[in-house]
């Protein structure tokens, strides 16, 4: 009978490289690619068809599994602390093995792989490190990491005879050369740059988030997808304006809007969309939060209408439009006060 197990997929070189390794031994490998507004996102509700990408590219078949809200808990306040930015590398691999072996049955797989590699980072992949996922995600001998294998203790899965580990490998370091060389072993050609696609080690998304998780209200998966577009201001009265920055930004802040947001718009003159998240409901600063918008407008600056779409009190459900009369661009030392 076939032996399965579930790979941590992030869709970097490393983590295919695993994949591969375990099913050169004939192992049944499913790839379980975990997605957060931080990293992957843009795969949700389009599983299938990246699902399909993976498996056309490499011949794994992959499950795209979203874990934002045990995610969100962590990062606000990670018990290892974060990187350089405000990546959790730590706790985010404990929180990824330890969904993973909550899945085993589900996929009638015997152990979770990885595909770390000793010494390629500072935070996760130190030795003690390795130690410390291990341990903390209950993970107990289940979690092979094949690329460094050779330099970790035997695994349950290699003492059981269901890994060769002498078909394993003793990849440390930063280097790439040698999974370059495997890829190509592998007929892989295609796979993305280590460059990374995980926000959170942003150096300016970074800072931004660090502001939205210390502040009191908490976040949401809508608050981080929110941050990671346009201009951003935080208000007197604690609310939340964006402003695109482009027709695409404006798109995706339309697309972003939540139950009580207002979408504010010039009437008449071409400008930007803005996205103004409201404390409680109460529209106190409107006139800055028009002053703000009409600031990116670039034709005359004389007294114009914006047009206000949304809830327009704090118990009302239903949208209503509003138009303001803003005199003109709020001066750009304030704005900067207000920058966010
Ligand atoms: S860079 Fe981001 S996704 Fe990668 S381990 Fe760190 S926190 Fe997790």
């Amino acid at each position: 009978m076939q032996v399965n197990c579930l790979v941590l997929f992030s869709g970097g070189l490393d983590s295919i490289i695993a994949c591969k390794l375990l099913q050169e031994q004939g192992l049944g490998v499913t790839a379980l690619m975990f997605i957060t507004p931080f990293f992957g996102y843009k795969h949700k509700g389009r599983e299938a068809k990246k699902q399909e990408r993976i498996r056309a590219d490499y011949g794994i078949e992959a499950r795209i599994i979203d874990i934002s809200d045990e995610y969100l808990k962590m990062v606000a306040n990670p018990p290892h602390g974060y990187g350089r930015y405000m990546n959790p590398c730590v706790d985010c691999k404990i929180l990824m093995v330890k969904k993973a072996l909550e899945l085993l049955d589900t996929f009638h797989a015997s152990f979770v792989a990885s595909g770390e590699v000793l010494g390629q980072r500072p935070m996760s992949q130190r030795r003690d490190t390795l130690q410390v996922i291990e341990k903390e995600s209950g993970a107990k001998g289940m979690l092979l990491r094949p690329l460094s294998a050779l330099y970790l203790p035997e695994t349950l899965p290699e003492r059981q005879g269901l890994v060769d580990r002498s078909r394993l490998l003793g990849l440390s370091g930063r280097g790439r050369k040698a999974q370059m060389a495997l890829a190509a072993s592998f007929d892989i050609k295609d796979y993305p740059t280590p460059a990374g696609g995980c926000v959170l080690a942003d150096p300016i998304l970074s800072e931004r988030f660090k502001r939205i998780f210390a502040f009191g209200s908490g976040f949401n998966v809508n608050d981080c997808l929110l941050a990671q577009v346009g201009r951003h201001f935080r208000l007197p009265d604690g609310s939340w304006l964006v402003v695109g920055r482009n027709r695409i930004e404006n798109q995706r802040i339309t697309s972003l809007l939540s139950p009580g947001d207002i979408r504010l718009e010039m009437k008449s003159l071409s400008g930007p969309t803005a996205l103004w998240r409201p404390v409680d409901g109460i529209l106190e600063e409107a006139s800055l939060a028009t002053g703000i918008l009409y600031r990116y407008v670039r034709e005359n600056k004389g007294p114009s209408e914006v047009v206000l779409t949304g809830p327009m009190a704090s118990r009302q459900s239903h949208t209503r439009q509003k138009i303001l009369v803003v005199d003109g661009p709020i001066a750009s030392d304030l704005l900067e006060k207000f920058r966010f």
